[in-house]
């Protein structure tokens, strides 16, 4: 596989390649370039040289090309799912919804092409003023390796419906897809420039490209602490940024919520991709009078996962996407035991057998009774383990909930009508859930407060993101 610029497939300058491995079995699929400085140059020359074709034509032309990308990706779905089962480790039913995903929201793009006019704004006793909204130039959008198609489109969605031309770095896990995707727009009519791939490290691609003076705004999905670094670059040019963080979701369950749908919507919350997900149910707080039969469903729950190979259509859960992750998760479950930082009730463990023995497997694990100090809590734990803690009452719930320096999602969960108005005014997130967790929906803004990030993906208000106001004020 080669990266895509300016409309062609090319290698690294250094002509120097790495490899990507399947996480479920640890056979190596392809190899991309590892892109390099020069290599950062040349796209964002591209971009920058195709930005004022594309920001001329009309948005409904646009629209056009973005529409006939979705199609064509509805149309290959299963193949494409394949693809991102095989270098992120999903199940295949959770790799054909994400790239349904995309699809959808190249759509829900297209369909707002008319949308972004300015105003018409009347000044009292003075005249009049108007406002113009442009496209920034060369946007740049760095993405992570646990949803890369879905983010992908995220940022490419209203980034090239609005006129601006992009360079996507992809995570280094997880390049296909993008590359597949990226050929796909090419195929539907995306002129050559206006969408272009390095392949490479974070360190080198990332940060030449968030430092290059060429790149207008930079849309970034990653960690926190990347994040901030990519802040600290981007604020020397004064550059826009869009920040997607990491997050620490808790999961409020009140003594008189519908316990079935608490379960279903905990085990989905945690366990989906593996417990990846930025807004993943990453703290659950239960009302100690329901603790012990809502911990119990949750066990059975638990036990019915299916963990295995993302490619055998009956596995609920595959493994973590790379060793990093594998590693941490396994950290913390020790610590866990070691420091005593919670009762394990289920899971805990990397699981055994052949089928397992090459992959990054660990099993969905359940620990309770843990302390407010434990890291469980603190840090994002991205990966198959949810901590459960026992609270007296919504305020205790609340308080315990906020103990965070994220701000993503968060859910509650009861039938009182008091009960979700103060959890939705006291959750400090970007996102509240009633009665559910993880959904999100094209139509609807996405982003976190705190070390969550800044800015929004999804809906209208994205648009804004990639759009400069220009005001002109007339005299009468
Ligand atoms: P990461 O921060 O390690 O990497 C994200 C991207 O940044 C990758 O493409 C990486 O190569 C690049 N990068 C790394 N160092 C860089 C640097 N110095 N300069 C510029 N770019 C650099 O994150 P990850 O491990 O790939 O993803 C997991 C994280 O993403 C989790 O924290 C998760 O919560 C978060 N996430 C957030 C959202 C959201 O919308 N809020 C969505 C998905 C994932």
């Amino acid at each position: 596989m080669k990266m895509q610029i300016d409309g062609k497939f090319v290698e690294a300058f250094n002509k120097e390649f790495f490899d990507i491995i399947n996480p479920a079995t640890g056979e190596l699929i392809d190899r991309v370039p590892k892109g390099t400085e020069d290599d950062v140059a040349i796209a964002v020359e591209a971009a920058s040289l195709a930005f004022n074709g594309w920001a001329s034509t009309s948005p409904q032309q646009r629209a056009g090309i973005l529409y006939r990308a979705a199609g064509i990706v509805r149309q290959r779905k299963d193949e494409l799912a394949v693809l991102l089962t095989q270098e992120q480790g999903k199940p295949l039913a959770e790799a054909r919804n994400e790239i349904e995903g995309f699809a959808n929201v190249l759509e829900y793009y297209c369909g707002l092409a008319s949308s972004f006019h300015g105003d018409f704004v009347l000044i009292p006793q003075n005249g009049y003023a108007f406002t113009v909204k442009k496209p920034l130039g060369v946007c740049a959008a760095i993405i992570p390796w646990n949803m890369p198609a879905l983010i992908m489109a995220w940022k490419i969605g209203p980034a090239l419906i609005s006129g601006n031309t992009l360079f996507l770095k992809p995570a280094s896990n997880t390049p296909l897809t993008n590359l597949a995707l990226a050929s796909i727009l090419s195929e539907a009519g995306l002129p050559p420039g206006v969408l272009n791939i390095v392949t490479g490290p974070g360190e080198v691609v990332g940060e030449n490209l968030v430092k290059s003076l060429k790149v207008k705004k930079i849309s970034f999905t990653g960690e926190a602490r990347t994040g901030k670094r990519v802040a600290e670059l981007a604020a020397s040019g004064m550059k826009r940024v869009t920040l997607e963080l990491g997050g620490s979701d808790p999961m409020l369950v009140c003594d008189d919520a519908n316990l079935e749908d608490a379960v279903t919507g905990a085990l989905r919350g945690r366990f989906y991709n593996c417990g990846q997900t930025c807004t993943a149910v990453k703290r659950l707080f239960v009302f100690e009078s329901v603790a012990e039969e809502f911990i119990k469903k949750l066990e059975t729950g638990i036990w019915n996962l299916k963990v295995g190979n993302g490619m055998h259509e009956n596995v609920d859960m595959g493994p973590l996407n790379n060793s990093r992750q594998w590693e941490y998760i396994k950290e913390l479950v020790t610590d866990v035991e070691e420091k005593d930082e919670g009762r394990i009730v289920t899971g805990g463990k990397v699981p055994e057998g052949g089928a397992y023995s090459r992959g990054y497997f660990f099993e969905p694990t359940l620990v309770v009774d843990v302390p407010k100090d434990s890291r469980l809590l603190k840090e994002e734990v991205f990966g198959p383990v949810l901590p459960v803690v026992r609270v007296k009452n919504l305020d205790e719930a609340i308080e315990a909930a906020n103990n965070t320096c994220y701000g993503l999602g968060a859910s509650i969960w009861t039938k009182n009508i008091d009960r979700a108005r103060i959890g939705c005014e006291q959750l400090n997130a970007g996102i509240i859930w009633l009665n559910q967790h993880l959904k999100v929906a094209p139509e609807a803004p996405f982003g976190g407060t705190r070390e969550s990030g800044i800015g929004k993906e999804n809906g209208p208000d994205a648009l804004s993101e990639y759009l400069g106001l220009k005001t002109v004020m007339l005299k009468t």
